[in-house]
């Protein structure tokens, strides 16, 4: 058996442990308990020897509790997870530290993940599930009287990401851990991490995550890793032993502080490493300024520098245009290439020749991309390498990812903004162009001058504002491209439609260079660790629990998803997750819910492209169906639970009208008695990653519903698939894969195709829309749930179809999309049918772990290999 799986195999189940089910419940009977059970404990510990690792867990965490955090028995579930975490902190380190000693012996190839986000949720459940420690703290949680999962829900989530970029990174990195591929993610410390949403009055209020206030055991600040990094001031030329050169003098400088992060593999030693950076003044404190009675200024310098990792830009799919991101964006590119550099020439001294066959660089989306500038600076400015050298050995450690078509999404800067902040990559970035377009003219020499010359416009870097013919703008995409070996898109029609349209020209200057990587999710997380009672089902039928490695064996499934008995194990999990879910909206809403319902599930960013309106309209139409049948019909219809999830961008007005009309249309249907048992229409509030864990698995349908070509690829697709939960949704991103690989007949698929949306656009003033389209637009304007004037521009920017409205088609789809969901009905009426495609689902998940994903990166891009400590 492989590592850690005989520690696993029983625990992977989630079957209640013995002592589990026996252990009292009564918290009064907690400290006796407890206490009990860390003398039993400690009695075994005597005859054991050697450090931490081989003191018993409950003794451990009691320990912890006790000289962490000056606490006696009689714990709240927070403090238990507190003791609980510490305490497998310290067996996370054993591993990291193992890891980290066999990979500088090896010295293998580096993949480094630059990220601005990190979406990773809470880390419990997963490290210790991952290091095989599940059976171990569930029983010692137990023995003192706790529950593992009432213990593990204590935990914060680290937000650390907007949602699915930042989530794709964190899903990769478990994934290159996985596969023991030696690898780091690097990011961004926030303080604050995404905002916490919360419900007023049905609207959305944003509260500042201040996730870092009881301390944050799964980090380890590195006092040995620092780095300046400098902002502003002037560039000149000087001559030193003969030789020109560069000398950069910024007028700012904070410190970059590193905190490591270790991230374990599932049934490998391997545990690698997400180092994030904090910002510091590089002076703590003026105190000369402080002693001269100048307490503000004195503060001042360390606030400054602060704000650097500050706050996370609460945006998604647009780009936050101010200084402060871009400095964001500089700050930790810079710190982490110091630091590869750093631990580059420490082994191989300044042989920067071969930097490419030892380390190599994703990015994330353009956020990085200064990446580029940043590395021929410390080549050229720092080293003292040619210009074209470093140029060669750039080109060669960086790659792409795109991540959107979003036009708004494409990050400018001013040329403006970037010469006052980084005036040195401001003059890189212009060699860089110039080189750039001298080779373009040379190779498009065969075209006349005039169409060579709009080509080359085209494709500059540095280019014109269409908007504001006065100012010059830096395009990071093109810089992106430009600068690195590979560029990827994230679902195969999404890479289609960079290389065809977003950025075609540069696709026929270099076909090689673009390739597609189909975004995955690690089955660990989203199956296995958040839904235990299908894993153990699933392991029991396939007599292994290799599938969780090894999605592909997922497969097997498919023999079974007609079987009547197994069809009634599946549906016994459904519903034991569903019940979960029931109670949570239970918790929040304080409404029971049928749960005999088909649970209905739409979470995600809210996003005019994501269509949660469109998705809003189909359930006040149902309603409305619903009022005026008779109580014969009624008692054929089927049931729903609605739930609809998601943060709305601070700025993003339309976003949050969005919000309040799903929380007003819920008002209206959930206290209709006509209704009420058939309907139901929820709002989550605060969707992150660890709701995601409770509802995914409870889900029956889901939506994923952008208007065809807008959704890169999707990734909370995945999840339900694997959590066998059916798919209705529109032929986009990773949809279309998904369906390929369940059977397009099992997936509701409607609505217009990615290549007819540019006629359609262009055709809005012709559309005759549909007259129950015309009669839920006239329901809202008139008030029919209330907040008249604040729903207007809602109808206004889908009603008048006029050039520009309804730019995202909902109109167009809406009849398709109202036919799509009375197939949901009907199939949900032949239970047998469902669960047979509610398994299939599961089956064909294979091609959507990130392992897949990785493996991928790492043949066709990276070319990283796995290197493994031993056991
Ligand atoms: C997976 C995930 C996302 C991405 O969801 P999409 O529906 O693919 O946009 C966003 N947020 C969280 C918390 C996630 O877990």
């Amino acid at each position: 058996m492989a590592y850690r799986q005989l520690q696993q195999s029983n625990r992977v189940a989630g079957a209640p442990t013995a002592s589990r089910q026996i252990a009292p419940r009564v918290a009064t009977g907690r400290r006796a308990l407890h206490v009990a059970a860390v003398a039993e404990a400690e009695k075994t510990a005597a005859t054991t020897r050697g450090g931490a690792a081989s003191v018993p867990a409950p003794v451990d965490i009691a320990n912890k509790l006790r000289y962490l955090f000056g606490r006696n028995g009689d714990y709240t579930n927070a403090d238990a997870y507190h003791g609980t975490a510490w305490s497998v902190r310290e067996k996370l380190i054993d591993s990291f530290n193992k890891t980290h000693e066999h990979w500088r012996k090896e010295d293998p190839k580096f993949i480094y993940y630059l990220s601005a986000e990190f979406l990773m949720g809470r880390s419990l459940t997963n490290t210790v599930y991952n290091l095989g420690l599940q059976g171990e703290y569930a029983d010692a949680l137990n023995q003192m009287g706790y529950e593992m999962e009432k213990v593990a829900d204590a935990e914060r989530d680290a937000a650390l990401g907007n949602g699915g970029l930042g989530r794709l990174a964190a899903c990769f990195l478990d994934s290159m851990a996985t596969l023991d591929l030696p690898g780091w993610g690097y990011g961004i410390r926030y303080k604050y991490g995404m905002f916490k949403q919360a419900l007023k009055n049905g609207y959305q209020i944003e509260q500042p995550d201040i996730w870092l206030t009881s301390g944050n055991p799964w980090e380890v600040r590195r006092d040995d890793v620092k780095f300046e990094v400098g902002f502003g001031g002037r560039v000149e030329r000087r001559k030193v032993n003969g030789k020109e050169v560069t000398v950069w003098t910024p007028s700012e400088k904070v410190i970059a502080q590193a905190y490591d992060n270790p991230i374990p593999g599932f049934d490998t030693p391997t545990t690698s490493n997400l180092r994030l950076w904090d910002a510091m003044p590089l002076t703590e404190f003026d105190l000369g300024a402080f002693n001269a009675g100048d307490y503000d200024r004195a503060m001042l310098d360390r606030e400054r520098a602060e704000a650097i990792s500050a706050v996370l830009y609460p945006n998604d799919s647009t780009p936050e245009g101010k200084e402060l991101r871009l400095k964001q964006q500089y700050f930790f590119v810079c710190a982490s290439l110091q630091d590869v550099l750093s631990r580059f020439k420490a082994v191989h001294g300044t042989a920067f020749e071969s930097l490419p066959d030892k380390a190599c660089f994703q990015l994330n989306d353009t956020h990085p991309t200064i990446a580029v500038a940043e590395l021929m600076r410390l080549l050229v400015d720092v080293e003292g390498l040619d210009w074209d050298q470093a140029w060669t050995i750039t080109t060669k450690c960086l790659n792409y990812t795109n991540h959107t078509v979003m036009p708004e999404a494409l990050e400018k800067w001013p040329v403006k903004v970037m010469a006052k902040m980084l005036p040195r990559h401001m003059e890189i970035i212009e060699v860089i162009n110039e080189g750039w377009t001298r080779w373009l003219a040379g190779h498009l020499g065969d075209l006349k001058s005039e169409e060579r010359a709009k080509r080359i416009a085209a494709m500059s870097i540095i280019h014109e504002n269409p908007w504001n013919k006065e100012e010059m703008l830096v395009n990071m995409a093109y810089l992106a491209v430009v600068g690195s070996s590979a560029v990827n898109g994230v679902a195969a029609i999404h890479s289609n439609i960079v290389k065809d349209e977003i950025l075609n020209d540069f696709y026929q200057i270099f076909p090689s260079k673009f390739q597609n990587k189909t975004n995955g999710v690690t089955p660990r997380r989203w199956l296995a660790w958040c839904n235990p009672e299908l894993a153990a089902l699933i392991t029991d039928t396939l007599g292994t629990s290799e599938w969780i490695n090894d999605t592909e064996k997922l497969a097997g499934l498919r023999a079974y998803a007609s079987d009547k008995s197994f069809q009634a194990k599946w549906s016994a999990v459904k519903k034991a997750k569903k019940a979960k879910l029931a109670a949570l909206i239970k918790k929040i809403h304080g409404d029971d819910v049928n749960q005999e319902a088909l649970f209905d599930i739409q979470i995600k960013r809210i996003h005019e492209y994501k269509r949660q309106y469109l998705n809003v309209l189909s359930i006040i139409w149902r309603y409305k169906q619903l009022k005026k049948m008779s109580p014969e019909e009624r008692r054929k219809a089927v049931p729903r639970v609605c739930v609809i999830g998601g943060k709305a961008a601070s700025a993003y007005d339309m976003a949050k009208r969005i919000i309040r009309l799903v929380t007003a249309v819920g008002d209206v249907i959930n206290r209709d008695p006509d209704t009420k048992d058939l309907l139901r229409l929820y709002f989550l509030p605060d969707y992150n990653v660890s709701l995601a864990e409770t509802i995914i698995p409870a889900a029956e349908l889901s939506q994923h519903i952008s208007t065809a070509g807008t959704e890169a690829s999707g990734t909370s697709n995945m999840k339900f698939q694997m959590n066998g939960c059916l798919i209705i949704g529109t032929w986009d991103g990773a949809n279309i894969e998904i369906a390929e690989e369940t059977g397009v007949d099992n997936v509701f698929v409607f609505g217009v195709r990615a290549e007819e949306i540019n006629q359609l656009r262009k055709e809005r003033k012709n559309f005759k829309t549909d007259p129950r389209w015309d009669e839920l637009m006239r329901d809202i304007e008139g008030g029919m749930f209330g907040d008249k004037d604040y729903f207007k521009p809602l109808v206004d920017s889908v009603n008048n179809m006029k050039v520009g409205n309804d730019w995202f088609l909902l109109a167009n789809d809406f009849a398709a999309y109202l036919e799509a969901q009375e197939e949901v009905d009907a199939c949900y009426k032949d239970q047998a049918e469902w669960l047979r495609r509610s398994i299939m689902y599961t089956a064909g998940s294979g091609k959507f772990s990130s392992d897949r994903t990785i493996r991928e990166y790492a043949e066709d891009i990276w070319h990283v290999k796995p290197s493994r400590p031993s056991a």
